[in-house]
């Protein structure tokens, strides 16, 4: 955003509940793939950037008001890498400025190696109730090449502690169509992850991100590049499987237990309102799109230098990008996000937020879509059909608008 453009607070004033995702960019080391927000060897600013997080929540309670909070999600970077007295200063923050209640879900992303007993009794005494561990794989050979700091070993000993220190909702993280990555490793990584039962299970197809090491080794030919088929063989066994040991599907990458569906994640696919606070944190409110000055050290040194918390223009120069939706692209938005999830559009919702229907405004789409078998349409919802959601890109480009 050019600096001398002023918004007006007002703007995102609403008096509708919201998510708060707080984005922690520090990491002990940056895994091969990772091209996230996130630095090693910057530990020296972690002091100044938490003060900043309670200046930017302190501008925000002025400007939002008393907004009452749906869920909080710490993310990275590695939450976990951070002493929790930080933690509980952002959480002590929130809790005086906005309106939480008691039971809400307060996620926190976490590493293996970080997880030790005092830590996470600390961490859970002071309201973390949901954890989220980037296990990735069960297999050393593919931890290794992919840069992470632990072995197959010490994530299943760190979900065993958790689980000992009573955090009863555990979801793991888990990657697939990595290089060299055979059908029966992938086999083994999601027996051994229904074997520790978590509520929960993220499973993420590996993307190589231009810039990271793990791309230049594919370039260079040190590694050998993904194979887009194996990876969709690999999806179909992790549907099977996840099935065959009762969790259920809810979106494109997301399984759960009965009731243990990701309430802050939901918030993004239902394209609901959310505020990210820190580096680089993306935001959604009141149809305004928008984030964070992307570089830790120039988000704090701009947040740090204000002295008043007013909730005037001057205040919000933090913000980097900021986009006002129109209402195709607010349809766009929601048809994309929607269609993630399992259960897919409610018509009936569809209707109430847009005033036209979604069969009528999308006719030839949807005809399209359902002759190629990729969407399946009822009474009340449109949904990614078991092959649409192998080619989920297909389908959200026809609701481009
Ligand atoms: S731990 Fe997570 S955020 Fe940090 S470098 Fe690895 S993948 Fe990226």
């Amino acid at each position: 955003m050019d600096s001398g453009i002023k918004i007006d607070p007002k703007i995102f004033y609403n008096n509708k509940t919201l998510g708060i995702y707080v984005h922690i960019p520090f990491c002990q080391s940056k895994c091969f793939y990772c091209d996230f927000n996130t630095y090693a060897n910057i530990d020296d600013q972690i002091d100044d950037y938490i003060n900043s997080l309670i200046v930017e929540i302190n501008i925000w309670s002025n400007i939002l008001k008393a907004s009452s909070i749906k869920s909080i999600f710490f993310g990275g970077g590695t939450p976990s890498y951070i002493h929790s007295k930080y933690i509980e200063k952002i959480l002590t923050s929130l809790s005086k400025h906005f309106i939480i209640n008691k039971n809400i879900e307060i996620t926190l992303e976490t590493n293996p190696n970080d997880v030790m007993k005092q830590k996470f009794n600390d961490l859970l005494k002071i309201g973390i109730n949901r954890i989220s561990m980037g296990v990735q794989s069960f297999d050393n050979y593919q931890l290794k090449m992919l840069g992470r700091r632990h072995d197959s070993k010490e994530a299943e000993n760190s979900y065993n502690i958790l689980k000992e220190i009573g955090y009863n909702n555990l979801s793991i993280d888990l990657m697939y169509g990595l290089p060299y990555q055979s059908i029966k490793s992938w086999e083994k990584t999601l027996e051994k992850s229904t074997h520790l039962d978590p509520n929960h299970i993220s499973l993420y197809s590996l993307q190589v991100e231009k810039g990271t090491p793990l791309k230049n080794k594919i370039m260079s030919g040190e590694y050998e590049a993904p194979n887009d088929d194996n990876a969709a063989d690999m999806y179909e066994i992790a549907e099977k499987t996840l099935f065959e040991n009762k969790f259920s599907q809810y979106e494109i990458s997301n399984w759960s237990k009965k009731k243990y569906e990701c309430i802050h994640n939901k918030i993004y696919w239902e394209n609901n309102y959310y505020l990210g606070l820190g580096a680089g944190a993306h935001s959604h409110i009141n149809n305004i799109r928008f984030s964070n000055i992307r570089s830790p050290k120039l988000y704090t040194s701009n947040l740090n230098k204000k002295t008043s918390i007013k909730s005037n223009s001057n205040q919000l120069d933090f913000i980097e990008n900021l986009e006002k939706l129109s209402y195709s692209e607010q349809i766009s938005d929601t048809l994309m996000m929607g269609m993630r999830l399992n259960e897919g559009i409610n018509l009936t919702v569809f209707e109430k937020k847009f005033g036209k229907s979604m069969t009528n405004l999308f006719k030839n789409q949807i005809n399209k879509l359902s002759k190629l078998n990729l969407i399946n349409v009822s009474e009340t919802h449109i949904k990614l059909s078991k092959k649409g959601r192998l080619l989920g890109n297909e389908v959200f480009k026809e609701f481009i608008i």
